[in-house]
């Protein structure tokens, strides 16, 4: 362990850095509480042995500076002194030190002590890498519960719970949205002809492409199978059905090869529909509802077409 000893007088400065050493531990030395202050921040030092008397700055002054400091992880504070009345002790340990030993020293009783103090930091790090991998772990709960697998991007739930939302808050604000249903164009026959596990491919690759071709602010998620809903907060026909074609593009442009389709490629077929104040749709699903029609009117009007 790094040890930090601040102490004015050279030979008790001495005599701990020599100690301290026999028991396995680096030391550096301060001769006063500010160059202390400085190596702790410089060489991020978690364990300090601070001399009380000391000129400049004080062991007291010492602690209080580095319990004031928002830098991470615990720092351990062992005060020495000569001063050994009860109210000096209580004085130590309210400015924020962890321990108090009092001169002489008695080498037996620091070496003990040294090692009560390392203990502490050990749990005290452990304790941090825990929190640290619970975060994580809760980061990747909240993303299991979110994204659908295969395509990477928004699952039914998440669709259910953002265009509630969305929803509610058009119909509070008057604001209008606008909602594209895309399909995958005879994708059964893709899977026939290519595998399932190739079609799985695909609708990853495909989704990927309609993400890349959104806005950050539009949500896209699976609808069903190689359905996929686009919401677009904030849009009226004319701007959604621009967005619908530059997502018909996108996957147009992959050329990814599908020899069962009219043009030899994946394509997409979408469904615009739009809600403002004028539409009676009560729940956000009427609205979804027309954009799947108008995509079922993209199909028989040839496929790779957007239809409103
Ligand atoms: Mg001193």
């Amino acid at each position: 362990m790094n040890i930090l000893i601040a102490e004015d007088d050279p030979i008790s400065r001495k005599l701990l850095q020599k100690n301290i050493e026999s028991w396995d531990h680096a030391v550096i030395t301060a001769q006063n509480g500010e160059e202390a202050w400085e190596i702790i921040i410089r060489e991020n030092i978690k364990f300090v042995i601070a001399d009380w008397v000391m000129p400049v700055l004080d062991g007291l002054e010492l602690c209080k500076k580095i319990r004031a400091s928002v830098d991470s992880g615990y720092t351990y504070i062992m005060l020495l002194t000569a001063k050994d009345k009860k109210e000096d002790i209580i004085n130590g340990l309210n400015a924020g030190a962890d321990d108090y030993v009092t001169k002489p020293f008695d080498w037996e009783e620091i070496s003990v002590r040294i090692r009560t103090g390392e203990r502490i930091l050990n749990l005290e790090k452990k304790l941090v890498e825990m929190n640290e991998e619970l975060l994580f772990a809760n980061l990747k709960l909240e993303e299991l519960v979110c994204v659908d697998p295969l395509m990477g991007i928004g699952n039914r739930r998440n669709m259910h719970s953002v265009m509630d939302k969305a929803h509610h808050r058009a119909c509070r604000y008057d604001q209008r949205y606008g909602v594209i249903m895309c399909d995958i164009d005879l994708f059964k026959a893709y899977n026939d002809h290519y595998g399932h596990l190739q079609g799985d491919r695909i609708l990853e690759r495909v989704a990927a492409a309609i993400r890349r071709s959104l806005r950050t602010s539009d949500d896209i998620f699976r609808y069903g199978g190689e359905e996929i809903l686009v919401f677009l907060p904030d849009q009226n026909e004319q701007s959604t059905l621009l967005a619908a074609e530059r997502v018909r593009k996108a996957v147009e442009s992959l050329a990814i090869e599908h020899q069962g389709s009219e043009n030899g490629i994946i394509t997409i077929s979408c469904g615009v529909a739009v809600f403002n104040n004028e539409c009676e749709d009560i729940k956000w699903a009427a609205t979804v509802e027309r954009a799947d029609q108008a995509m079922y009117r993209a199909k028989s009007a040839g496929r790779n077409k957007v239809s409103v």
